[in-house]
């Protein structure tokens, strides 16, 4: 069985309400983990940034489910390869803000304190989804 991790962008359409959003990660959490596919998702009121990764067929079907949803258009590809090792192994589907980055980390990928994720490269989106994967946790291992 291959794996593959695949990244993309899409800007987010006013279908995607908040309501719509609470589904979109109901129904990912759920069809994620039974399917065995771990990644982020990552949302602003503009935009998704979005990492899967598992086993190919599945990543492959659900990504084709993705592309025909009107919650979302520009959907841009950034990076679709075969991998031997997970980046969000423990994450089913991790939903990230970016209004948790720090300055320091937000200057990393943007000079105007504005991400715009379709000015990033692949490897800077994979660097940014990883980032903010730590300060999350960061940030959980400081609350506790
Ligand atoms: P259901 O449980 O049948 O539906 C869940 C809810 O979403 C229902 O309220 C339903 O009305 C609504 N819904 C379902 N499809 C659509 C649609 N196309 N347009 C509007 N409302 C709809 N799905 C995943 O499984 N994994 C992911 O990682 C994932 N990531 C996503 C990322 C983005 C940016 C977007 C926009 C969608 C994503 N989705 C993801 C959702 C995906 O497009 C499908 O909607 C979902 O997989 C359908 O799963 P289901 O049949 O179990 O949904």
């Amino acid at each position: 069985m291959y794996m593959v991790r695949l990244t993309y962008v899409s800007s987010m359409t006013e279908a995607c309400d908040t309501e719509a959003l609470q589904a979109i990660l109901l129904s990912s959490q759920k069809n994620n983990a039974e399917l065995g596919i771990s990644g982020v998702l990552c949302y602003d009121p503009t935009f998704f940034m979005q990492c899967l990764e598992g086993p190919r067929d599945a990543v492959n079907e659900i990504y084709s489910r993705i592309t025909k949803d009107e919650r979302h258009k520009n959907i841009t590809l950034l990076e679709y390869e075969e991998t031997e090792k997970r980046l969000f192994e423990n994450w089913t589907m991790g939903f990230l803000r970016p209004d948790i980055l720090d300055k320091k980390t937000l200057e990393k990928y943007s000079a105007t304190g504005k991400i715009n994720p379709f000015a990033l490269s692949a490897e800077q989106t994979r660097n940014f989804l990883l980032d903010m994967v730590e300060l999350r946790r960061r940030q959980a291992a400081s609350n506790k």
